[in-house]
């Protein structure tokens, strides 16, 4: 889908980070103007400031004193749109209204949304408003307009309001709206639709979500990921010195890594862009130039085996022993009732004849220490229950994972001392996954990217 002028449209998501001071802002609109000169139509889509959904999460759960917490953030945003020369007064007030108005009301998802959602509206009103010059007329347009949340079977669900999911779809009446405003468009991430009308969120990271479902609307060219390191690596570049930056690879192998835990890209966007079709390419704002990582339908052969390890932290890892399940019919299915009559979804299972252990992401659930008390006193009745929480999945991904096996002979010293509390490996061989207590983690995921993804190159510190 292109305007009457037959110009493509490319979305520009840009995260925490990437939008958290005024040199970045410079940035973005020398390469917002870039692509104006390349013929395209530029949507912009904006995270809060880097810290903003924290300190949002925070007011929304009582940690913060509203009164504090509202001048916080008003310095902060006020100062950043005097810095860009940027007149707050039209949409400060106005934020901050709505925003003590959503901490007044009825707690719950539904309060947590209104609230947390302000901080992508903040941050696109101030993008809209910088970006809007003599040179290029820049537009504020509602992610609402585009997104909305698909229906779930608990609607006042944590995961309803605050890890909603939205269906992937061309959209050509949005796309002509939006084109007839002529003008490079900034909007909100994370923000969708609820289904009062009002505003429920992707899950934490899910601006890149955003990104690619407004891509799959207008039938973008592409959609480019803005962040703060020069693209996906064979691990976080922040933790392992040695990593490898990955130049394209395929949306599955892309999705098991964003799974995995390289939140460098949030996993459902992967999915929207390969439903679409829209590629996706992860770049550094703070190197415009860098080849970044193009994550696309047909990439040049990779070699099979370990490609990478990525790290999931936030993990509770649930041990159910029942002596008598041999041959016992619906064991499982009752206890996967009483997880998801919580809405919680589960990461990882393995089993054997008495014991089954599952491991669940806390964080992307939403679940608090007082949620997991009741998860496992809810479970008591139909077996004994271990729970180990803030456990970390060390995660081997590649094509052809098994390849990786033989190698785990090197971690034989390391699990003499170290628990390994659950493994498991599908029949897609994409991924080898070692569920560990979050002591020995980084030191596991070390030793496996040195000793499996370089090849048995030292990593260098
Ligand atoms: P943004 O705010 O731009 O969305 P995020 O913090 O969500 O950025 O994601 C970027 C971070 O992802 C990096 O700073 C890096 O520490 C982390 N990361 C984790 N795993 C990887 C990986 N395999 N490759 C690149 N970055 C990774
Ligand atoms: N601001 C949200 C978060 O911190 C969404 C995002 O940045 O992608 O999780
Ligand atoms: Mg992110």
């Amino acid at each position: 889908m292109s305007d009457s002028s037959g110009q493509p449209w490319v979305v520009m998501k840009f995260g925490g980070t990437s939008v958290a001071g005024a040199d970045q802002w410079r940035a973005i609109a020398a390469l917002v103007a870039e692509r104006r000169a390349e013929g395209v139509r530029v949507l912009v889509v904006c995270s809060a400031l880097a810290g903003v959904t924290d300190q949002l999460l925070a007011l929304a759960a009582g940690e913060v004193d509203d009164d504090s917490g509202l001048s916080g953030l008003r310095d902060l945003h006020a100062r950043l749109a005097v810095e860009l020369g940027v007149d707050p007064s039209p949409w400060l007030d106005a934020g901050l209204e709505t925003l003590a108005t959503a901490l007044a009301s009825v707690s719950g998802p539904r309060r947590t949304a209104a609230i947390v959602a302000q901080g992508e509206w903040f941050s696109s009103q101030l993008g809209a408003a910088f970006l809007d010059g003599p040179g290029a007329r820049a537009a504020w347009v509602d992610a609402r307009e585009a997104l909305s949340v698909a229906p779930e079977p608990d609607p006042e669900s944590a995961r309803a309001w605050l890890v909603a999911r939205c269906d992937v779809a061309g959209d050509p009446a949005l796309e002509s709206r939006w084109r007839a405003l002529d003008a490079v468009l900034v909007t909100q991430g994370y923000v969708v639709r609820g289904p009062d009308g009002g505003s429920a969120l992707l899950g934490r990271g899910g601006s890149d979500t955003s990104a690619a479902l407004m891509g799959a609307c207008l039938g973008a060219a592409r959609v480019e990921i803005w962040t703060d390191v020069p693209g996906l690596f064979t691990a976080d570049p922040r933790h392992e010195p040695g990593a490898r930056l990955i130049p394209e690879l395929a949306w599955e192998e892309a999705l098991e890594m964003a799974a995995g835990g390289a939140r460098v890209i949030h996993g459902r966007s992967i999915r929207a862009s390969a439903e679409a079709g829209v590629p996706l390419w992860i770049r550094d704002l703070s190197n415009p130039s860098g080849q970044g990582t193009r994550i696309v339908a047909d990439p040049a052969p990779a070699a099979a085996g370990a490609r990478a390890v990525a790290c999931q932290p936030h993990m509770l890892v649930l041990l159910l022993q029942n002596l008598d399940t041999r041959q016992q019919v619906g064991f499982l299915a009752g206890v996967f009732r009483v997880i998801s009559d919580r809405g919680l979804s589960v990461d990882q299972v393995a089993t054997s004849e008495t014991t089954t252990t599952l491991a669940i992401d806390t964080r992307a659930n939403h679940l608090e220490p007082e949620g997991v008390a009741e998860l496992v006193a809810a479970l008591q009745p139909l077996c004994s229950v271990e729970a180990f929480p803030g456990c970390v999945g060390v995660n081997l991904v590649g094509r052809d994972a098994r390849l990786a096996l033989h190698g785990l002979a090197g971690t034989r010293a390391f699990f003499q001392e170290h628990r390994l509390l659950m493994m498991s490996h599908s029949a897609a061989d994409r991924c080898v996954s070692l569920l560990v207590e979050a002591e020995g983690a980084a030191a596991l995921a070390r030793l496996l990217h040195s000793t499996l993804v370089l090849g048995g190159a030292p990593a260098r510190d």
